[in-house]
């Protein structure tokens, strides 16, 4: 037996059949009811819709002898004849037949009276793909129609059109098909082939049709031919999207601010072959749903995810502030558009996965919140493990009646010292030194300026670092001082002048974590983080490594991977962040 797919298989044979449309469907009916059968049609809308279903359904219906409730009763004898292919009802692919000499055998069959009904039918599928002297064609035969003749037009993009031939048709918008009704329609569907099927499943491939009843049969088809019976499992594996869970392992990383994972999960994803735009939307569509599902209270029915994965969805989005959703989705929207100009997304997508999840790097506000949410999440998670911490009181951050956020003044004058040390590394760098035509000054009227200019250069120099002061280096000996002065010096050195002469925000973001220490005259760059590690080892960023070092005089330099058996220890470091607060260990 020939293979017939399951969308002709169960292409509805009635309007009563059909899956929505019910607006076009009573318009029609009504016609039929009425007996006032226009001369042409413009059935338009996305693919999939039912287009040429219901196209084909009018055509028999207006012939119809019986015509039941507007449907075709399928028994009488012209019913009958054109079910069996007849001359009066004409199926035109104007994708492939879009010439002029098609319009012109088109206006000759036209004079022809019908064999069977009353009417011939002719049925221009993808209208829009006609060439112009084939409009101009057509449009003659649409100007002074036989009595006999209707046509129906179908197309996805009406707005190709010309004006004269949308003005001469009765235009019917088809719209996509909502979820429910897909899985509604699939689920007939497989009772009536007896295949045995998991709701899970059958929800997932209704998503994937995308509104579109064809689109979804033939998925169906797909996930059918993979096995017996239609598991959740089976059909993830057929649209690759097994990787649900995969996506939300990265947007937890995400918005939990740890970085080194989440360049990890990227790596990882980007190797196993998704390209980076598709990985970019997948994350997007998450962050969208996470989004919905921390802010509406009927997030469940609206997202209609299968129960198992939007409760997964629910846990990002419960430990997650809504201003940190926010961000990433801002982020990545940006990097989005940029993908379509960029020659290097991969690196465009890892520099937003870093900015994402290092907000320690980004200076504006949400960026902050995001990191004070980040440590009191982790404080909280301590005092849970039975770790006691003195929390400043929780409400002092929330406004009070008067809606005036209320400032804990004495603590604040008295932290001021150590907030400024604290906070120093995430302050925006001084204003990068303008520089100026010296020339223009010198053979100007002024000629001290290059005088001035210097001065100013000078008070530049001493302008204090803005780079993060390096952590010391147990395993590494000495961390002191080298042929270039001491290691924090060189290091701030180092991140002012790969600041300014690189463009890979990546590199410059993982530099500033690094720790930095002389061995001997070797200066060290260490780091405990092995994808650091190798990113730093990355051909080009070596390259851009060694012309920064270059610059600044450093002959002999090293990037080391620390021990794991040196990696410092949460609590120690926990201590540190939080030195005004007493952290004890029960
Ligand atoms: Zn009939």
């Amino acid at each position: 037996m020939a293979h017939v797919s399951l969308y002709r298989r169960f292409r509805p044979q009635s309007f009563d059949e059909m899956v929505r449309q019910e607006h076009v469907v009573r318009i029609l009916k009504n016609q039929i009811g009425s007996g006032s059968i226009g001369h042409a049609y413009l059935f338009t809308g996305p693919r999939g819709t039912g287009k040429t279903t219901v196209a084909r359904i009018f055509a028999r219906a207006i012939n119809c002898e019986h015509p039941v409730d507007g449907s075709p009763c399928g028994e009488c004898p012209t019913c009958l004849a054109l079910q069996n292919g007849s001359l009066d009802v004409s199926e035109i692919d104007a994708a492939s037949n879009n010439g002029v000499n098609e319009m012109r055998e088109l206006r000759e069959k036209v004079q022809y009276p019908p064999v069977n009904g009353r009417y011939k039918v002719f049925i221009i599928d993808e209208v829009h793909m006609l060439t112009d002297s084939a409009f101009n064609a057509l449009l003659k035969t649409l100007e002074e129609p036989p009595a006999h003749a209707v046509f129906i037009l179908a197309t996805t993009e009406p707005q190709r059109l010309p004006a004269t031939i949308l003005s001469r048709c009765m235009r019917l918008d088809f719209k996509l098909i909502p979820e429910e009704d897909l899985e509604e329609h699939l689920m007939r569907v497989l009772d009536g082939i007896g295949k045995k099927y998991e709701r899970e499943a059958v929800s997932a491939i209704a998503r994937a049709g995308a509104g579109s009843d064809r689109d979804m049969l033939s998925i169906a088809e797909m996930c059918i031919a993979y096995s017996d019976e239609l598991t959740y499992d089976g059909v993830t594996a057929v649209l690759g999207a097994a990787d649900f869970h995969v996506t939300c392992g990265l947007v937890h990383a995400l918005l939990s601010a740890e970085s080194g994972e989440a360049i990890e999960r990227t790596e990882r994803i980007l190797s196993e072959g998704k390209s980076v735009g598709v990985l970019v939307r997948n994350v997007l569509d998450l962050l969208n749903q996470v989004l919905v599902a921390k802010t509406c209270r009927t997030a469940e029915k609206l997202l209609s995810l299968p129960k198992e994965l939007f409760e997964e969805v629910k846990g990002l989005a419960d430990g997650t502030d809504g201003r940190a959703i926010l961000r990433a989705t801002e982020v990545l929207s940006e990097t989005e558009s940029e993908l379509r100009y960029t020659a290097s997304p991969r690196i465009a997508v890892e520099t937003a996965i870093v900015r994402i999840a290092t907000p320690a790097e980004d200076y504006d506000l949400d960026a902050l919140l995001v990191r004070v949410k980040t440590l009191e999440t982790a404080l909280e998670k301590l005092q849970k493990d039975g770790v006691a911490v003195n929390l400043p009181p929780k409400q002092a951050l929330e406004p009070s009646s008067d809606g005036k956020m209320p400032v804990p003044q004495e603590t604040f004058a008295e932290k001021l010292p150590d907030l400024q040390e604290d906070f120093e590394e995430i302050l925006p760098p001084p204003m990068e030194e303008p520089v100026f035509d010296e020339a223009y000054f010198a053979d100007g009227e002024t000629g001290e300026a290059p005088e001035i200019q210097s001065g100013r250069r000078e008070k530049a120099e001493e302008l204090p670092s803005p780079s993060p002061a390096p952590k010391a280096v147990s395993d590494v000996g000495s961390a002191g001082t080298g042929p270039n002065g001491d290691a924090t010096v060189t290091f701030g050195t180092f991140m002012r002048t790969l600041r300014r002469m690189c463009r890979n925000g990546v590199l410059v973001t993982i530099c500033s974590d690094l720790e930095a220490a002389y061995e001997g005259d070797v200066f060290l760059l260490c780091t405990d983080n092995e994808t650091v590690f190798r990113s730093l080892k990355r051909e080009d960023h070596a390259a851009i490594l060694k012309d920064v070092f270059g610059r600044i005089g450093v002959e002999r330099y090293e990037v080391r991977k620390k021990g794991q058996a040196e990696k410092s220890d949460g609590v120690e470091q926990l201590k540190k962040d939080f030195r005004e607060y007493p952290i004890d260990l029960k």
